[in-house]
């Protein structure tokens, strides 16, 4: 990218909030990822606005990024624009019975804000380690909640950069799944509904969900949560374990011993690693029980 372009950035969202050659591993929970040729944090719609149209003139490639929870980024980076959303978009706001936040929000923040004000039904999201953004893309769920259950609506940026809001229903949410990548929308900010409840029946679900995530789940290494998704009538997990790859390595990758369903970076992994390991997994569960594996984590750069 020429270095006019890159001074363009510079004047629109100011030189504090463009980053340079910046290494993903920051940005992701697996811990891993090259780097990005642009990386920016913006703190306004207007600044998001402006990015995205100097994309689409330069016809430069870009993508929107949240905490990172579901990502495996290349080691080679990402030659384009990554646009933030994260804290720097994080704002939360209660109105009655009903949150509005920000796209950036992390969910355990909007479960927080929701437990003080004794609001019930967003119980199941606390532990997700996701933004709100993130979790509406792909209705996000845990424990027999998702985000379709809480959503009212949510207001998007379409690629030519009109700002629409749009009722949950209209989102095709379904499991794991919506239309916002598809349609090219950027989540600005959604409205979730909910119901008055009692502080402490919340305080304790959310605690019983907490302590169940650490007894199940590897949180002690970095990864990027469930790999697969739920293969219709059977679990990842189990189809993982049920082949003998229950600790099975490819470098610094590991299938969890803890959790089959988790692939977690043991310390070193690279993306390379990682993508062989979900590869060979994906071929031997296949064979063994003639089920296809889809991965639930996104992936990022050239592999
Ligand atoms: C330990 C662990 C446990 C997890 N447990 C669960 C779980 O129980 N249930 C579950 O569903 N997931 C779980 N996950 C996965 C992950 O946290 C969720 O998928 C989360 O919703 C991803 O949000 P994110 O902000 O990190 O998104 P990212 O990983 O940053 O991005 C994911 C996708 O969303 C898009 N995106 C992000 N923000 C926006 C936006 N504002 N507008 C448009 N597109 C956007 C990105 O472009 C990308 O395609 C877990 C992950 C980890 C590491």
């Amino acid at each position: 990218m020429n270095t006019d372009i890159k001074q363009k950035f510079c004047d629109l969202l100011g030189e504090e909030r463009v980053l340079f050659q910046e290494p993903m591993n920051r940005h992701t929970t697996f811990r891993i990822g090259g780097p990005a040729e642009v990386f920016l944090v913006p703190e306004s719609v207007e600044q998001i606005c402006g990015a995205l149209k100097l994309c689409r003139e330069e016809q430069l490639p870009y993508f929107i990024l949240g905490n990172g929870s579901n990502l495996l980024v290349s080691d080679s980076g990402y030659r384009g624009v990554i646009i933030q959303m994260d804290r720097n978009m994080g704002k939360i706001e209660l109105e009655g019975t009903e949150i509005r936040a920000c796209a950036g929000a992390l969910l355990s923040s909007i479960a927080a804000a929701a437990r003080k004000a004794s609001l019930t039904g967003f119980e199941f999201a606390g532990g997700i380690p996701g933004t709100l953004g993130g979790a509406v893309v792909m209705n996000a769920g845990a424990y027999g909640g998702e985000m379709k259950d809480v959503l009212k609506e949510v207001t998007v940026m379409t690629a030519e950069g009109d700002i629409r809001t749009l009722p949950a229903q209209q989102l095709e949410l379904g499991y794991r799944t919506s239309i916002i990548r598809k349609a090219g929308y950027l989540v600005l900010e959604a409205v979730i509904a909910l119901e008055e409840g009692d502080p402490q029946v919340i305080q304790a679900k959310m605690k019983e969900l907490a302590d169940k995530r650490t007894e199940k789940q590897p949180l002690e290494y970095p990864s990027a949560g469930s790999t697969f998704k739920r293969p219709e009538g059977h679990f990842a997990g189990k189809l993982i374990m049920d082949s003998g790859l229950r600790g099975y390595r490819v470098g610094g990758a590991q299938v969890s011993e803890k959790h089959c369903g988790f692939v977690i970076n043991t310390g070193g992994a690279t993306a390379k690693d990682v993508r062989e390991l979900i590869d060979h997994v994906v071929r031997t569960v296949e064979e063994k029980f003639g089920v296809t594996l889809e991965p639930e984590v996104k992936f990022l750069g050239e592999f």
